[in-house]
């Protein structure tokens, strides 16, 4: 178990060896704009594109929730495509995902047992559960390319994977 003050006794010993990070102003006189790839992936730890394809600050934007839905993150991803303007999307699920071990049903179960006052916002909820992981790229590739809040341009450049955690290997995932 890693605990917080694990993590932020690492975080002492990481900055004693730490390079400085440009800040926007910086980055703007070093004429370097911001990142134009956003990739959306799941939270768990051993889906990070920090291993699956060696991230560094600059490369990519990422935006992680329960799988790598798009519906949890669309607010973000429309936001930010405001902002900066992406030329394209990574969607990245990723096998065992624990989202595939679970029921949306389950937890709304669990859920309801610890707040039974907020049983209807419960109820209203979903968790990202799935069964198929290739399904659920090609799902979620679609959503950005039917979502009236996407970019056309952008949905149009929205590419989909399976990571593979045992072999490491990104498998693209035709539509
Ligand atoms: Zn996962």
């Amino acid at each position: 178990m890693t605990s917080v003050a694990d993590l932020v006794q690492r975080n002492k010993e990481l900055a004693a060896s730490h390079t400085p990070i440009p800040t926007f102003a910086e980055m703007a006189g070093l004429g370097m704009g911001p990142p134009k790839t956003a990739i959306l992936t799941c939270v768990d730890g051993r889906c990070s594109p920090e291993n699956f394809v060696g991230l560094k600050p600059r490369d990519a934007l990422v935006i992680r929730n329960i799988c790598g839905h798009l519906a949890p993150a669309l607010a973000d991803i429309a936001g930010l495509d405001a902002f900066i303007g992406f030329n394209e999307i990574m969607v990245v699920h990723h096998t065992d995902c624990g989202a595939t071990h679970f029921t949306n049903e389950m937890l709304r179960d669990t859920l309801k047992k610890r707040l039974p006052e907020h049983e209807a916002n419960v109820d209203a909820m979903t968790f990202g559960a799935i069964t198929d992981i290739e399904q659920s790229v090609k799902d979620d590739v679609d959503l950005f390319k039917k979502s009236p809040l996407i970019r056309k341009e952008l949905a149009e450049h929205t590419y989909g994977f399976v990571y593979d955690i045992k072999t490491g290997l990104l498998t693209p995932v035709e539509q």
